[in-house]
C-alpha cells in the first residue's frame, strides 16, 4: 500500500508546557519572528508568465511583471547557459574529490526522494563517486516516504538517518508554529546543519545538494550562477542569523522548554560545528543545478527506474502532484497551510509556477489548478497535529489567524474570504470563483 499514511502510529504524550509563563508571555509580547512578513511588497501583483505572487519572500519582479524565477527559467532553457562548460567543471570539481580507496567522498543531504536520488545515483554511477547519503527524518514518517528510503538503500547506497529526540522536535516545531508561523521550521534548522556535522565527523569536504532554490523558485540574484557556498557565505545564514538559537530562547521563554532542557546538548544536531572547524576542512557545498538542468519531473522518473522510487497512490493535500515531498504528509501539509493563510499562495502554485517554467502545463493550467487545490484544508490530519503539538483546536485557530495577511484576507459576514486571487485576466488578480 503506498499512501500518505504514516509508517508507525505513535501515540503522543501530553507535552510538559508552563501554561503560566506562556500566558505571560503572551501578554508581553508580540509573538511573530518572522521578519520576512514585514519587508513583503504592500501591493500584490502576479507573475505575468506563472501563478507567483510578489508575496513570495526574497522574489523580485522586473519591469514587466515577470517574476526572478521566470527569467531564470528563460536562461536555463533558453540557450543562456553553456552546460557542456558546467559539465566540465563538474568532472574538475569531482576530479579533485574523488576517493582512491573507495572511503566517502562527497555528502549528499537525502531524504532519498526524486532529487536527491537522482544526483546520488549519478556521482556513483557516472561519476565515480562514493557517496554517503545523509537523512534528517520527517516529523513523521509516511509509509510511502520510508519504503522509498529504503528502497534506494537496497539499491546499493550507503546512507545514515538523525533521528532527533522527539519530544524536544516537538516542543521545537511547537515554538516555531507560534512564532514563525510555520511547524516545519523545525525540520530545517537539523535538515541544514545536520550534514555539517556528518562531514565534519568523517572529514568529507564536499557535500552536494540539488538544487538552488533562490535561483529556480526565486530569491535572492547573486546566487542564480554561483555554483557553491563555502563557509565564510555561511556566516550570516547559520552563525550570525541565529534563527535556531533565538527560537530556543523564546520558547524558554514561554515555558515550552525548561531550563534543563535548553543547557543539555541534545540540541547539537541542529546546530552547524564552529566556523573554523569547517574552514579548517575546506568544506564546500555545491548545487547539481548549477551543472544539469533541472527539471524535477524526469528526476522522478530517473528515480523510479533507478533507485525504486515510488510516488504516492494519491495526491499530496494542497496540491495536484503525488511524487513530490513524499517522505513527511502531516507537519508538512501544515507548512503550506501557512504559507497559505500568511503569504496568500500555497503548494499548488508553488508546483504550478515550477511546472510552468518547465513548459509541462500553461498558465491557464496553472491558474486552474491554483484556484481548485491552494486552499485546501488538511483536515484528515489536523488531529494527528494538534497532538502533536500538545495543543486545542481553539488554539490552533487563534495561532493561524495571528498569522492571516491582510492584504489577502477580509472578513465577509463573520468568515474569512480572500480579496484577491491569481487570474487570466489581470496580473493584480481578482476575487477568487473558489473558495
Ligand atoms: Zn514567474
Amino acid at each position: 500500500m503506498q499512501s500518505h499514511k504514516p509508517q508507525v502510529n505513535v501515540e503522543f504524550s501530553k507535552l510538559t508546557i508552563n501554561e503560566t509563563k506562556l500566558n505571560e508571555y503572551a501578554k508581553k509580547n508580540k509573538q511573530i519572528l518572522d521578519k520576512q512578513i514585514e519587508k513583503l511588497p504592500k501591493k500584490v501583483i502576479f507573475c505575468k508568465k506563472c501563478v507567483t505572487s510578489n508575496q513570495r519572500p526574497r522574489t523580485e519582479f522586473d519591469k514587466e511583471g515577470i517574476c526572478s524565477a521566470c527569467r531564470y527559467a528563460e536562461i536555463k532553457f533558453g540557450g543562456g547557459i553553456d552546460w557542456d562548460k558546467r559539465g566540465k567543471e563538474l568532472i574538475q570539481l569531482l576530479d579533485k574529490h574523488r576517493s582512491k580507496d573507495g572511503s566517502w567522498d562527497v555528502i549528499v543531504p537525502s531524504s532519498h526522494g526524486k532529487d536527491s536520488a537522482m544526483v546520488t545515483h549519478q556521482l556513483k554511477e557516472k561519476y565515480g563517486m562514493h557517496p554517503l547519503t545523509v537523512t534528517w527524518a520527517p516529523f513523521i514518517y509516511t509509509e510511502v516516504g520510508f519504503k522509498n528510503y529504503v528502497n534506494m538503500n537496497h539499491a546499493g547506497f550507503d546512507g545514515l538517518v538523525a533521528w532527533p529526540n522527539g519530544i524536544l522536535h516537538r516542543k521545537l516545531a511547537r515554538t516555531c508554529f507560534e512564532l514563525k508561523g510555520d511547524p516545519f521550521e523545525a525540520f530545517v534548522y537539523g535538515q541544514k546543519a545536520y550534514p555539517f556535522r556528518i562531514a565534519q565527523k568523517f572529514k568529507i569536504p564536499l557535500i552536494f545538494y540539488g538544487e538552488n532554490g533562490e535561483a529556480e523558485y526565486g530569491g535572492i540574484q547573486k546566487y542564480v550562477d554561483k555554483s557553491h557556498e563555502t563557509p565564510d557565505d555561511w556566516e550570516e545564514e547559520y552563525y550570525k542569523g541565529a534563527g535556531f538559537e533565538k527560537v530556543v530562547q523564546e520558547g524558554f521563554k514561554m515555558g515550552i522548554f525548561d531550563e534543563k532542557e535548553i543547557k543539555n546538548n541534545a540540541f547539537d544536531f541542529y546546530r552547524a560545528p564552529p566556523l573554523e572547524e569547517i574552514k579548517k576542512l575546506g568544506l564546500e557545498m555545491h548545487w547539481w543545478s548549477y551543472y544539469k538542468t533541472w527539471i524535477p519531473q524526469e528526476h522522478y522518473y530517473y528515480a523510479h527506474k533507478n533507485t525504486g522510487l515510488e510516488a504516492a497512490e494519491s495526491r499530496h493535500t494542497g496540491t495536484y502532484t503525488k511524487f513530490a515531498n513524499l517522505d513527511d504528509a502531516i507537519i508538512d501539509a501544515f507548512h503550506w497551510l501557512m504559507a497559505y493563510i500568511k503569504l496568500g499562495w500555497g503548494r499548488a502554485t508553488r508546483e504550478a509556477s515550477s511546472d510552468i517554467r518547465c513548459g509541462h502545463i500553461t498558465r491557464e493550467e496553472g491558474v486552474a489548478l491554483t484556484h481548485k487545490y491552494d486552499h485546501e484544508f488538511p483536515q484528515k490530519y489536523l488531529e494527528t497535529f494538534l497532538k502533536y503539538m500538545s495543543i486545542t483546536e481553539k488554539y490552533f485557530w487563534e495561532v493561524l489567524d495571528r498569522y492571516r495577511s491582510e492584504k489577502i484576507w477580509h472578513k465577509v459576514n463573520g468568515k474569512w474570504k480572500r480579496k484577491i486571487h491569481v487570474s487570466n485576466n489581470s496580473v493584480h488578480g481578482e476575487e477568487p470563483t473558489i473558495e
